[in-house]
């Protein structure tokens, strides 16, 4: 084990897009929710939040400028929900009890979050999915899935990737790039590395929150890297 039991898994929309372009691809939700379950297996308490980039992302549709900003946002809130409770139910039909919680509130649909059930979910051994990002726009997950786990009383957010780490340069451009083991907050911000975007990254370094950044690609690839059996970065206070 390479943190400590409870940890906020913060996955990308985009990871779930199929090879033919549809926005959800069954097969890697099955695969992640599997991969899920072996965490909750082997002792460790789940929470995650998932992106919505798969269907959008705020930003970008914002400065296309034929929606404002904030709606765009809002849809890409309302994104990650539809995520989550397609996780919900891949988890839960892979035998691990889940829950969905949404920042913003939509009763009929899933849980509304609210911190001291989530507490409770995780100490019954259910998965919790932290849906609707922070509920506000100008954020994305990745200050979420940091948010929240400064407020569940996470060990670490695993950030889970299509590389197996922080490299030193692009590994795909620079073929000298080196990964590291374990790296301090300070460190990132010096060398100028994107672990997270600069809100969510600066979240976790004033709450010295660990980041472990690894690949989710592959059947039991979060477990391993839990369990300290795969590469991945250790972003350290
Ligand atoms: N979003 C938001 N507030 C939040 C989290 C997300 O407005 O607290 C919106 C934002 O438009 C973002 C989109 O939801 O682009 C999808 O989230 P994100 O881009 O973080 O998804 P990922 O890149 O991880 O798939």
């Amino acid at each position: 084990m390479i943190v400590g039991k409870r940890v906020l898994v913060k996955l990308s929309g985009e990871a779930l897009i199929a090879t033919d372009g549809y926005w959800l691809n069954p097969q890697t939700l099955t695969t992640l929710a599997t991969d899920l379950k072996q965490a909750v297996d082997a002792g460790f308490e789940i929470a995650v939040v998932i992106g919505g980039g798969n269907v959008i992302r705020g930003a970008k549709v914002g400065a296309a400028g034929w929606i404002d900003r904030a709606t765009a946002d809002a849809m890409g809130m309302l994104a990650t929900v539809m995520n989550s409770i397609a996780l919900e139910s891949a988890l839960e039909n892979a035998g691990a009890p889940a829950r969905t919680m949404s920042a913003v509130s939509m009763p009929s649909i899933c849980e509304t979050y609210a911190r001291q059930p989530a507490l409770h979910h995780l100490a019954k051994g259910r998965v919790v999915v932290l849906g609707g990002g922070t509920g506000n726009p100008f954020f994305t997950t990745d200050t979420a899935a940091v948010l929240r786990a400064i407020e569940l009383n996470c060990d670490a957010v695993l950030k889970a990737t299509q590389v197996d780490g922080v490299y030193s340069a692009d590994p795909k451009k620079d073929p000298t790039a080196t990964r590291f083991d374990v790296i301090t907050h300070d460190e990132a911000i010096h060398r100028d590395l994107k672990v997270m975007d600069t809100a969510a990254f600066a979240l976790a370094r004033e709450n010295r929150l660990p980041i472990i950044v690894g690949s989710a690609h592959g059947a039991g690839a979060i477990t391993a890297i839990l369990k300290g059996e795969a590469p991945a970065t250790r972003v350290t206070p």
